[in-house]
């Protein structure tokens, strides 16, 4: 065994990587390299910069964590000081932050390479110390980092290399006026490295004013997970979701299940709920502290808690391996989100499932994903072992998200669409007549709806009678809010 996991694997050993990180990869267990890594490690390796399209699960972070190692541990250092690195990562989230340099960590473990991990949310003097020592490479969030570039506890000034990792998510949260900061105090001379699932034209205008002459690497087609995660949904009054999703659980045996909600309250609810009923569930969102979501996250990881709730910016990063299902308890309102939440699953080319709770109101947040990932979702109709809750109390937090008003705005800093007033509740029954929705069987053995069982345009479920919501409850929160 030890043979085996520490020779070196020739398909690294081919793309010139320094022996060393061969054997801290070979100790990783991988053998050959992924697409991303295959098309981007030698453009790193060639010193230019480099655009590259990848989604996490793809093997991105080794994709440009190795060649970076490699140029630090083998390329003539100026005198370091402390504080002062010589290789920026800018991530979106704490989460991704911690992992990514979790992975320098591994991949560099037989260097003498320094890492360091910045984030908000966590006390900054432990900071402030690790700074008074040397840093090679450091992985951070940029609000934290323009703190201590305030402070001026970090020297930027020795930058050689410069990733943003999840670019599209960090402009998506709003983060542009902050890159521009830190890029304004960088060195003009060094290599620039942009990861993004997507490319937005925001993206392009970002790459167009950092990088020069670069090469360009997309390992597949956008959206690709689409294509081997099951996707199923069944339509369910919100009232009645968080009692349907238990059921669920139970009925199927689920043991690991990732949650999606739209607001940090609700997937606090949902938790408590879920715990109520006898289900392990841990919630994580940017309300909780970083020992929190990291402590869930592990409890999530190891089997001890069985069901992870989180809102979409905190899951964003979460790596784990193999996660067999994905729950949409609310659809996401902006159509890219779908795409990454399902991309939690089918990873690796294993297969997954993702199933996806929706109310009528949520039909129009529906077509505008199936007009995305350009298929339809399956509608399977809920088994009749589900009894609805006799008394469906409608919380404010229980509200699906407001239906969209057409896909002419453009977004926000922060993801939403701007012009939203979206004051009126829509019937929300909008589903085109005719839409493929049977055919394929969903995830757990669920039966596939027949046709005829499909709602006609207008009708309320009958087992399901909806009760009519006064408007000020329905929208009394914030337009669009996206919890994080
Ligand atoms: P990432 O897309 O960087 O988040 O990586 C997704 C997962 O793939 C992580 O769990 C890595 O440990 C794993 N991984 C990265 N590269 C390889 C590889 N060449 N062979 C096998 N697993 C890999």
């Amino acid at each position: 065994m030890t043979t085996e996991t520490t020779s070196a694997s020739p398909a690294f050993v081919e793309l010139g990587l320094a022996e060393p990180i061969l054997r801290a990869i070979a100790d990783a267990g991988y053998t050959t390299p992924t697409p991303i890594q295959a098309q981007a490690i030698p453009q790193v390796l060639a010193g230019g910069d480099l655009l590259a399209a990848a989604q996490t699960g793809t093997g991105k972070t080794a994709g440009f964590t190795l060649p970076i190692l490699h140029h630090l541990s083998t390329r003539a250092a100026q005198a370091s000081k402390p504080g002062r690195p010589r290789c920026l990562i800018l991530v979106p989230t704490r989460e991704l932050a911690a992992q990514v340099e979790e992975s320098v960590k591994i991949y560099g473990k037989y260097l003498s390479l320094k890492s360091m991990v910045m984030f908000g949310g966590v006390n900054i003097n432990p900071q402030f110390k690790a700074l008074q020592s040397r840093v090679d490479i450091l992985v951070a969030t940029p609000g934290r980092l323009l703190d201590h570039m305030g402070q001026k506890t970090v020297d930027l000034s020795g930058v050689e290399i410069l990733v943003l990792d999840e670019a599209d998510r960090m402009l998506d949260m709003g983060f542009i006026r902050d890159i521009k900061k830190v890029l304004a105090v960088l060195p003009k001379q060094r290599q620039n490295l942009l990861f993004s699932a997507t490319f937005s034209d925001e993206i392009r205008t970002l790459a167009n004013g950092l990088l020069h002459n670069p090469k360009s690497v997309e390992v597949a087609r956008r959206n690709t997970t689409v294509e081997v995660v099951e996707q199923s949904m069944h339509r369910v009054p919100q009232a009645h979701k968080r009692d349907l999703l238990a059921h669920l659980i139970k009925h199927h045996d689920w043991q690991q299940v990732l949650v999606f909600t739209r607001t940090k309250h609700g997937a606090n609810k949902l938790a408590e709920k879920l715990n109520k009923d006898g289900i392990s569930a841990a919630a994580i969102h940017g309300n909780k502290s970083q020992s929190a979501r990291t402590k869930a996250l592990a409890s999530f990881k190891d089997g001890s808690v069985r069901v992870l709730v989180a809102t979409d910016i905190a899951a964003r990063g979460i790596d784990i391996d193999q996660l067999p299902q994905v729950v949409n308890f609310e659809l996401p309102n902006v159509p890219e989100d779908y795409v990454h939440r399902i991309g939690r699953t089918g990873r690796a080319g294993a297969t997954g499932s993702a199933l996806s709770l929706v109310d009528d109101e949520e039909i129009g947040y529906l077509r505008d994903i199936e007009k995305l990932i350009k298929r339809s979702i399956v509608r399977v109709e809920i088994e009749p072992g589900f009894v609805p809750p006799a008394k469906a109390d409608l919380m404010s937090d229980e509200r699906p998200p407001r239906p969209p008003q057409g896909r002419g705005g453009p977004r926000q800093n922060n993801g939403q669409r701007q012009g939203q007033p979206g004051r009126q509740p829509q019937s929300g029954n909008r589903s085109a007549p005719g839409r493929a929705e049977q055919g394929k069987s969903a995830s757990g053995g669920a039966r596939p709806a027949a046709a005829k069982a499909a709602p006609k345009p207008g009708a309320q479920p009958a087992a399901h009678p909806r009760k009519p919501r006064p408007q000020a409850a329905l929208f009394s929160a914030k337009p669009g809010s996206r919890g994080h």
